[in-house]
């Protein structure tokens, strides 16, 4: 499969002869979920973004972001991030031949995106201090330098994301309700783009984790936490235009626990054989927490890969089981 940009040209800033850092993103699997369905007696249907080349959406926005600074002629990108943005704008510099800096808060993302940052090269920061902090930072920074941006205040950030929608509704046709987790805003904010262009008008159902529940609360998160590390943010760059999208959507943004995100996590591993992030699993905890609302056909989107963040992982699941080397020990083991 050709990357999105070559797909969707005719519907993204790109003309036939711009450059393109693709690696193949979007075209991601959308997969019924037939445990999910009973539970809440509605069609529901799983997005996997983490299936994209560096296991999370942000792939799709970053290839338009980073063709675009190719374009202009830049040499290098910046991004602040919780984790998947610095993997994915590590790779997709590395790919295009720029260079990166990605600024992190310290110790506050998960392991294997740290792993993809270095291993592509950047120039990983960390910093004592949150997200927030960090994109207020690198936004003064590229006014002072000549490095692209390719955080989602980005806009070919959104145009690339937006083509998850176009995908939804190609294989679906139509589709009632989006679940989709809320951190910085802007992936609500590119699905709205794309199902707009398409005609079509989902309700937006967005869901913070409680701890970083800006747009719930109504105002700034000024200490954000939770264990789904993608979301935490307090102070998202996309608040109005997300929040205009949801009320346009006749939508609703709704917060759930750490606990309820993580009892989704594992339901989502054991039961549906999808293994996502914590973030991820947070649309699917609102859509178990808040039901379909009469929405007859659900999407969740499952925004990143579950082996992002193997920490949480192995600390919510079962332990493995020691077993001596003779065929009696393991009949044990294995019947228990
Ligand atoms: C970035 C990210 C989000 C949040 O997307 P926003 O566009 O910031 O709202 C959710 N889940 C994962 C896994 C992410 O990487």
């Amino acid at each position: 499969m050709p990357g999105l940009m070559e797909r969707y040209r005719e519907r993204l800033p790109f003309c036939a002869d711009d450059p393109v850092v693709s690696l193949g993103e979007g075209t991601t699997p959308l997969v019924h979920a037939p445990h999910l369905s009973e539970l809440v007696d509605s069609e529901v249907w799983l997005k996997l973004e983490g299936l994209n080349p560096t296991g999370s959406f942000k792939d799709r926005g970053m290839t338009c972001a980073v063709s675009a600074a190719v374009r202009e002629g830049a040499k290098a990108v910046i991004c602040a991030s919780t984790g998947n943005t610095a993997a994915s704008a590590a790779a997709y510099a590395a790919r295009g031949g720029l260079t990166c800096a990605v600024i992190v808060p310290e110790g506050k993302i998960a392991q294997g995106k740290l792993a993809q940052a270095l291993m592509h090269g950047a120039r990983v920061i960390a910093l004592r201090g949150n997200f927030d902090q960090a994109l207020t930072l690198v936004r003064a920074l590229t006014d002072r330098q000549p490095i692209a941006l390719v955080n989602s205040v980005n806009r070919f950030r959104l145009e690339g994301q937006k083509t998850a929608a176009f995908e939804i509704i190609e294989q679906l046709e139509t589709l009632d309700a989006l679940c989709i987790p809320v951190g910085n805003a802007g992936n609500i904010t590119a699905y709205w783009k794309g199902f707009a262009e398409l005609d079509v008008a989902p309700r937006l159902f967005g869901f913070q984790a409680e701890g970083a529940a800006p747009l719930v609360l109504g105002k700034r998160v000024d200490q954000p936490e939770t264990v789904a590390s993608a979301i935490r943010i307090g102070n998202p760059a996309r608040w109005e235009e997300a929040m205009e999208a949801m009320t346009a959507s006749r939508g609703m943004v709704r917060a759930v626990s750490d606990a309820e995100i993580l009892s989704a996590y594992r339901l989502l591993a054991a039961r549906e054989g999808v293994f996502c992030e914590p973030a991820s699993a947070a649309s699917v905890a609102g859509l178990l927490r808040y039901g379909a609302d009469g929405a007859a056909r659900v999407a969740c989107v499952l925004t990143g890969h579950g082996l992002k963040d193997p920490e949480t992982a192995l600390h919510q699941a079962g332990g493995v089981i020691p077993c001596e080397p003779n065929l009696t020990a393991v009949e044990e083991a294995v019947l228990g």
